[in-house]
């Protein structure tokens, strides 16, 4: 059970619903740099049933499978020799919200989870007091999995190599919603080079999602001023989303 539980962690997977069965462990082992020592799998009963059809489950053996590429990933030769392990994401494999930042920093290289330190808390306030959601019932990933150094921003080539590995858990994830948090995210998800203040207040589209930008909670840790903008455009993402059902959905994919 140990195992299973570090291996969940290591695909992000810091929530299974309940009632539903924990995945099956992944046949290969896993990288040690992979497994976030600050990652939680909560909610999860070893003899649930699935009565989401498996959806959870296989979502989230399929989001194991690629945080075990990403964890032995050296695309980015700088990014690869100068980090403390990998930062894949977080958050329920079922996700209806999935919040895209810019790349790990030093908190996050060190820990192995996104959005940690001040700017998370902050995140988490929007998600708990501000919509009123439990942070683990959403997905938190980044457009990078690697922290460059000094926290500079992603180069072009760098977000270019990571972008199959961000594809690829949104496709797995299937969220109903993404909202981009800062410049960096929104330009890259969007392939954009439109601003922020630009993007910001209209929803765009990723592969047929809606996607709704704001500024990064570590812009409104130097800017409290933008706070306004912000829940602006938290209140309407919370519009779009009303209406929708809280059920993992399409259960019986794959
Ligand atoms: S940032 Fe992404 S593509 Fe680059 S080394 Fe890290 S995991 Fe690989």
């Amino acid at each position: 059970m140990i195992q299973r539980l570090e291996v969940l962690e290591g695909a992000g997977v810091t929530h299974v619903p309940k009632g539903r069965k924990l995945p099956d462990t992944p046949p290969v082992a896993q990288p040690p740099s992979a497994v976030p020592e600050g990652g939680t799998v909560a909610g999860g009963t070893a003899d649930g049933d699935t009565a989401d059809g498996g959806c959870a489950t296989r979502r989230a053996d399929a989001l194991a499978e690629v945080a075990r590429e990403v964890s032995a990933c050296t695309r980015c030769t700088e990014l690869a020799r100068a980090r403390t392990q990998t930062v894949f994401g977080a958050g329920s494999p079922c996700a209806r919200l999935v919040f895209c930042g810019e790349a790990p920093g030093a908190d996050e290289d060190r820990i192995g989870q996104p959005f940690v330190g001040r700017a998370g808390q902050l995140l988490t306030d929007i998600i708990v007091k501000g919509m009123k959601m439990r942070r683990e019932d959403v997905y938190i990933l980044n457009i990078l999995r690697c922290r460059p150094p000094g926290n500079r921003n992603p180069l072009p080539v760098e977000a270019a190599a990571c972008r199959e590995f961000l594809d690829r858990q949104l496709e797995i994830i299937q969220p109903d919603y993404i909202c981009c948090l800062g410049s960096v995210a929104a330009q890259n998800l969007l392939d954009t080079t439109e601003s922020i203040g630009r993007l910001r207040g209209r929803v765009h589209d990723y592969r047929g999602i809606p996607v709704v930008c704001t500024y990064h909670p570590a812009y409104l840790l130097r800017n409290p001023s933008a706070k306004r903008s912000v829940w602006e455009d938290v209140q309407m993402l919370m519009a779009e989303m009303e209406g929708g059902n809280d059920e993992c959905r399409n259960s019986n994919d794959e």
